[in-house]
């Protein structure tokens, strides 16, 4: 089995070939979720995720594949199994090779966790692939958030600036915890429209007029300048705002996102995490993608004995 980077992680067997996380459109390709690096139309990828193409590239021109269901695609047996990364996210089992795609061992609240399965190469994405980047558990953050959000709403209202789709709604879903049900805006509330397709239950609204007391889910760049409407509302009532994504665990945001406060809420894996979920799988050889990709190539032979390398070397 020959696997390189070719357009796309490219695995080629004889005459047959399929191609994971296409850089463009492909019919043999398998997409592993809708975030727009790796969404593309015509391959292969969850229903879910078919329904996030339509609302983001404004076509549902695809192939769905259920979770847990092997399917023969171009010769090879492909089965996808949930990636915790991203509402309808996957990693793609290609016979005895995994690809993890974009992933997280806790999952969140609208997709389940990335779990381990034996195999003789893993592709692992390595993003946090340097043992400085080591992430606090999501519980603890999501405490932390949930604390600070209730004292700061005595203050005024609270804006949270979270990626469009998958960290907005994993956000949305936290504050429906508390009793919140936030504004987004309307990118935000069509992609939660198709969550609740899914029966996920999210509660939000749009700003047509505003509350004494709200709170607000926002993409981070309406938080800073040109500030956008909710965000704006939110300072003139002495509101706060706060950054989240995993890179705030290492880098501070205050200056450059005009924030007051930002967590490290993150959908991928942290360091530890990587090195664990290679542990458990088992394999015999490791390709790392995307980030560290080098550096966690050269841990993973330190540290677990594992022949590794980089996809793209
Ligand atoms: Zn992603």
């Amino acid at each position: 089995m020959d696997i390189r980077y070719d357009s796309g992680i490219c695995i080629e067997d004889g005459d047959s070939k399929i191609i994971l996380d296409p850089s463009r459109q492909s019919d043999i390709g398998v997409v592993t979720h809708g975030h727009l690096d790796h969404l593309t139309k015509d391959a292969y990828m969850t229903v879910p995720t078919l329904d996030i193409l339509k609302v983001r590239k404004g076509e549902r021109r695809g192939k769905g594949l259920m979770y847990g269901n092997p399917k023969n695609i171009n010769g090879l047996e492909v089965t996808l199994y949930p990636a915790g990364h991203v509402f309808g996210s996957c990693m793609v089992q290609v016979e005895d090779i995994l690809y993890t795609g974009d992933f997280n061992p806790q999952g969140g609240k609208t997709c389940k966790r990335a779990a381990p399965y034996d195999c003789e190469t893993l592709i692992i994405e390595s993003t946090y692939g340097k043992p400085s980047y080591r992430l606090p558990h999501k519980k603890m953050v999501t405490d932390d958030i949930i604390a600070w959000t209730e004292e700061q709403l005595d203050e005024g209202p609270v804006v949270f600036g979270a990626y469009t789709f998958g960290k907005a709604q994993e956000t949305i879903a936290l504050l429906n915890e508390i009793g919140e049900v936030p504004y987004v805006t309307p990118g935000i509330a069509e992609l939660c429209k198709v969550y609740n397709r899914y029966d996920q239950g999210l509660k939000y609204r749009l700003s047509d007029g505003f509350d004494d007391h709200f709170t607000a889910v926002v993409p981070p760049k309406e938080i800073k300048n040109p500030i956008g409407e909710i965000p704006s509302k939110a300072r003139k009532m002495n509101g706060s705002s706060a950054y989240l994504s995993g890179w705030c665990a290492f880098f501070p945001f205050f200056n450059s996102m005009d924030i007051d406060a930002q967590f490290p809420f993150s959908d991928h894996a942290g360091f530890d995490e990587l090195l664990e979920f290679v542990e458990r799988c088992d394999p015999s050889r490791v390709l790392t993608v995307h980030g560290s990709d080098q550096e966690f190539a050269e841990i993973v032979e330190k540290e677990l004995g594992i022949e590794a390398s980089p996809l793209k070397g």
